[in-house]
């Protein structure tokens, strides 16, 4: 016990070479696995040093709390389906907000405590007692409302990728005016706090900080939602990194720094990868509120596409030189992807050339399509992303799309008048045949039709992802290729 409180540098310090290499490890899908280990390794060093570090645990209580979030997480992890998984994410980026809040009001009421009792009383009973300083409250007033704004925006994201009722998109003149009331309130609560120490404005900013949460994500449209949910994730690290300070504690000002920097930089790129700049996501409304307004407009013309059979699809595959397949939300929401995999092998067998295209956004969290593919034993080399592909499809003979619908929609790059005109696409509609695999012509995530489902060039197959690709498969092995 003694060696781990005298060593405590010693093992922050590993543990934070540890989670660097973790995020190294996951960068690609080669090293994740190992990546994921170091993280686990880190973790539990971080934990075990941080128990004997503590001055005078509560040893019960911290006992109690671990077991009771063992018992939680492990439950979560064991029976959330992957396509919850973006939703799960936001409420444990909510837990690490609410738990900087906390923190931070703990140390605040331990200090007011120690004022009262006196430094005469104190150092009759032992206690060395030190005034906070100003850099301290300011980490706390930092680490705070960060924290609270993570924590009630993460609460909205995560109602809003559940599709929870409360969770609603709220818009009009009154939205930005109101945000920039509370935003300006907050600060000068926060700073009479850090200038006086008054309590009063400690509360005012905490509550106010939690409000402006709800306001500020709550008119971001849906189809920004994935941004929004790597950018709180980013500000869960600098929260964490804020308390790290309050709580001297190294290994979570550099784990919390680690967060919040990957986060911020994957913000970045997914930005860039919807063609979108983040000012314009937090502030711009520009996606406007996803499914229900755009639905809402888009009368109901009816137009013509063409709808064909597993077999005759899987007839066509058979006979091509080159299939690029297309996976989207729909893949997930069927649990397709080994089916998926069975008719890639299948083809490849048959000599045709087969390939995966993954558009950064593609379902709902990044890496989504990765992960259930990786899940599948599909080669890493056969995946390609958007702007690897993208140059590939005009020389391709079938493109496959399974369950995507906002990915490969070209009014992205057609319609100035789309809310999503200048987001990258995979641009399948170039591919000499596409085939759709989708339920019906409903739309998706955005709530917009797509033209690429009426392209001449288009056969619509109708049903579930796994049903339809496991009949395209039995159609293909039928034919005796
Ligand atoms: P979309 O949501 O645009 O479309 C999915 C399509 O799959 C639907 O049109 C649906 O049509 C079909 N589908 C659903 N279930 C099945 C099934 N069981 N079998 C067959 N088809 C099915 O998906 P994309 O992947 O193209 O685009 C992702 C969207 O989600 C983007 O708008 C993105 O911005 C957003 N998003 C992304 C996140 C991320 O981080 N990746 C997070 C949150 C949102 P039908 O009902 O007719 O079957």
């Amino acid at each position: 016990m003694e060696f781990i409180r005298e060593y405590a540098d010693w093992f922050y310090l590993i543990g934070a070479v540890l989670f660097i290499l973790t995020l190294r490890g996951l960068s690609g899908p080669k090293t994740a696995i190992a990546g994921n280990r170091y993280g686990m390794i880190a973790m539990a060093i971080a934990v075990v040093t941080t128990f004997f570090v503590a001055e005078n645990p509560v040893v019960w209580m911290i006992l109690a709390a671990m077991a009771a979030g063992a018992v939680v997480g492990i439950a979560r992890a064991r029976t959330v389906p992957m396509t919850q998984m973006p939703e799960t994410v936001a409420l444990m980026h909510s837990l690490v907000g609410l738990a900087a809040v906390l923190i931070a009001v703990a140390a605040i009421i331990h200090n007011n405590k120690l004022v009262e009792l006196g430094p005469d009383l104190l150092a009759a009973n032992g206690v060395t007692f030190y005034e906070m300083s100003k850099v301290h409250l300011f980490e706390l007033f930092v680490g705070c409302f960060v924290g609270a704004i993570t924590f009630t925006a993460s609460v909205f994201a995560y109602g809003k990728l559940a599709a929870k009722k409360w969770a609603k998109t709220i818009s009009g003149g009154w939205v930005k005016p109101v945000q920039a009331l509370i935003f300006i309130a907050m600060l000068a609560a926060g700073i009479h706090f850090f200038l006086t120490g008054s309590m009063t404005s400690f509360w005012a900013m905490t509550g106010l900080a939690l409000a402006f949460g709800w306001v500020w994500i709550a008119p971001v449209g849906g189809g920004d939602m994935p941004v929004v949910v790597s950018l709180l994730n980013s500000f869960s690290g600098w929260a964490a990194a804020g308390i790290g300070f309050t709580l001297e504690n190294n290994m979570l000002i550099v784990a919390g720094s680690l967060v919040g920097s990957s986060g911020a930089i994957l913000s970045y790129i997914m930005c860039k990868a919807m063609n979108r700049s983040i000012i314009n996501v937090l502030f711009g409304g520009a996606m406007g509120g996803a499914a229900a307004p755009t639905a809402a407009t888009g009368a109901q013309v009816q137009r013509n596409y063409r709808s064909g059979s597993a077999d005759d699809a899987g007839f066509l595959m058979s006979n091509a030189d080159s299939v690029v397949i297309v996976p989207g939300y729909g893949m997930a929401q069927g649990r397709a992807q080994n089916a998926v995999k069975e008719l890639a092998n299948l083809l490849k067998e048959q000599g045709v050339t087969v390939r995966f295209a993954i558009h950064p956004v593609a379902g709902r969290m990044p890496g989504h399509m990765n992960v259930l593919l990786a899940e599948a034993d599909v080669p890493y080399e056969d995946i390609l992303e958007m702007d690897e592909i993208n140059s590939d499809f005009p020389a391709t003979d079938v493109v496959l799309v399974i369950g995507a619908n906002d990915v490969v929609n070209p009014a992205a790059k057609d319609d100035p008048n789309s809310p999503i005109y200048g987001m990258p696409i995979l641009e399948a509609h170039k591919a000499r045949t596409i085939m759709v695999i989708k339920r019906s012509m409903a739309t998706g995530y955005a709530g917009l039709d797509n033209d690429l489902f009426y392209n001449d060039k288009t056969m619509m197959i109708f049903g579930d992802a796994k049903k339809v690709v496991e009949d395209m498969t039995k159609a293909i092995n039928g034919t005796g290729h």
